[in-house]
């Protein structure tokens, strides 16, 4: 297994206190690696800043050939990624191999086609005797971030734009899942100019602050906690870093009476569940209409207890484990608190699994109010709550009263009513009739506390350059 940092060409150990990387379906201590010191993140920053001098001057055609051997090289050791990515994040096998390793390996093949045609402003003589165009310049040194949930997706995200619009990274992945970073550090150095990505390993509070507060830095990129987001905004005040932030999300799911029941119980079985709920995206809060809430409350409590987790052989297995005791824990406590309300009923799951793993059992909330902090707070795990609504009006009222605004859906047989319904809703993201399906070529952000900045499609491209203009006075 590769456990070193990449510092430049270099590969090393960090010198700083360990972390235990944890299998989360058994609980058992992986290996501890240990973190980098501020010597060795200011040795990765110099790398990245040597490496800026020429990687921002290659053409895009370049770029574009690097970006296509990544994908080339994860594509071909698969088998490996999916194998790694599943033992640290306890993740079904198949999901990995099957769902995200073809969007990661896409994702690189994406910015790769997209580098080589970004559009923009006609050139031309806006003021008379002067020509004017408009460029897209790299940012510079880039602190990439990234959180425990998709640990490769999040890098290929955050890595396939940034170096493909010629900038140059230091990427830290989360102190609970380095491992995947860690191989692809491999391929990285073995496809890459020295210092064009660089990684380094720590705790948030100790290396991640480290790199967000770098005066080197020019742009922070993190997904992670709202929380985290606003530390990243006040270390950026300080010397005008820009900042591209994804946090978390609470999507709203609006099912009308007329929709397919059916389909939105297999979708909420797919889409509220996936990852065990560890999705800044999950179907997690569903305003029913009145005619169905009973139907889909029964139908989805049997469909979400016939999930099937926990199993010895894990090609078996839909979801996995939660992450961390911590985070099992903390699912577990909004479960209870909810549980303690007379009107809510939990319909099914609202314990631990058994054993030693991190399992947390598929859970249906019923009953819940607006009100509620099982409606309102972002859980991250595998639980759906389902509130009763009458009025369209308040369905969408309901839906965007919230902190957060990344992802929504909407769900009827009636085109008009889902497109009034959605063009009302506050999100980066509305699906009508689907839930959570993503695509390279569209944007992925959110609105008000989700955070700004896209990540995927032509606009993450946009992010992670700057615009500039350059006018020439005829003679
Ligand atoms: P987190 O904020 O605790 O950690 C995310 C990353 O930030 C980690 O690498 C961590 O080490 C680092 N970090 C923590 N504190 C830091 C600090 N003070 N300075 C610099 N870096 C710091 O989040 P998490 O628990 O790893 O991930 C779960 C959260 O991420 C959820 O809230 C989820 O909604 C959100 N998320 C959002 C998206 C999205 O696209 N919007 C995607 C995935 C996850």
């Amino acid at each position: 297994m590769q456990t070193q940092m990449l510092i430049g060409a270099k590969f090393e150990a960090g010198t700083e206190t360990a972390e235990a990387v944890l299998n989360p379906r058994t609980g058992a201590t992986i290996l501890d690696l240990p973190e980098a010191s501020q010597s060795q993140i200011d040795a990765a920053i110099a790398a990245a800043e040597k490496a800026f001098a020429t990687w921002s001057r290659t053409t895009p055609a370049q770029r574009s050939t690097y970006l296509l051997k990544i994908a080339e090289r994860i594509e071909a050791e698969a088998e490996e990624f999916a194998k790694l990515e599943a033992l640290n994040c306890g993740k079904p096998i198949n999901a990995v191999l099957n769902d995200e390793i073809p969007a990661i390996v896409d994702c690189y093949r994406f910015f790769a086609g997209a580098v080589r045609s970004m559009p923009g402003v006609v050139a031309g003589e806006y003021l008379s005797g002067h020509t004017s165009m408009i460029r897209r310049d790299p940012i510079g040194i880039v602190a990439s971030i990234a959180p425990w949930n998709y640990p490769l997706m999040m890098m290929a995200w955050k890595l396939a734009p940034a170096i493909g619009g010629g900038n140059t990274v230091v990427f830290k992945p989360s102190e609970q899942t380095p491992l995947t970073a860690l191989k692809l550090a491999r391929v990285l150095a073995d496809v890459l100019p020295e210092g064009v990505v660089n990684v380094v390993l720590g705790r948030g509070n100790s290396v991640g602050n480290a790199l967000i507060n770098h005066p080197k830095v020019n742009m922070i990129s993190i997904t992670g906690d709202v929380a985290t987001g606003k530390k990243v905004l006040e270390a950026a005040a300080k010397s005008v870093k820009r900042t591209h932030l994804e946090l978390g999300g609470k999507a709203p799911v609006i099912v009308f009476d007329d929709a397919d029941i059916d389909a939105v119980v297999s979708g909420l079985r797919a889409f509220g569940y996936y990852n065990a709920g560890q999705d800044c995206t999950a179907a997690c809060r569903v305003y029913a209409g009145a005619k169905v809430y009973d139907r889909l409350v029964a139908d989805l409590s049997t469909a979400a207890s016939s999930l099937k987790y926990n199993l010895a052989d894990d090609t078996e297995n839909e979801i996995g484990p939660l992450i961390s005791k911590r985070q099992r824990d903390r699912v577990a406590s909004f479960v209870e608190r909810a549980s303690e309300l007379k009107h809510i009923e939990i319909t099914t799951g609202g314990k631990p699994g058994d054993g030693t793993g991190f399992y947390y059992q598929p859970t249906v909330v019923a009953g819940a109010l607006q009100e509620d902090e099982i409606v309102r707070r972002e859980v991250f795990g595998p639980v759906v709550s389902v509130t009763r609504f009458s009025d369209v009006d308040d369905a969408v009222a309901w839906a965007n009263d919230s902190d957060y605004g990344l992802a929504s859906s909407v769900w009827t047989k009636d085109i008009s009513r889902a497109m009034s319904t959605a063009a009302r809703l506050q999100y980066g993201c509305t699906w009508i009739n689907t839930h959570f399906m993503l695509t390279n070529e569209m944007p992925h952000g959110g609105l008000k506390q989700s955070g700004y900045g896209k990540d995927m499609s032509l606009y993450a491209l946009e992010d992670y350059t700057a615009v500039r203009h350059v006018m020439i006075a005829h003679g």
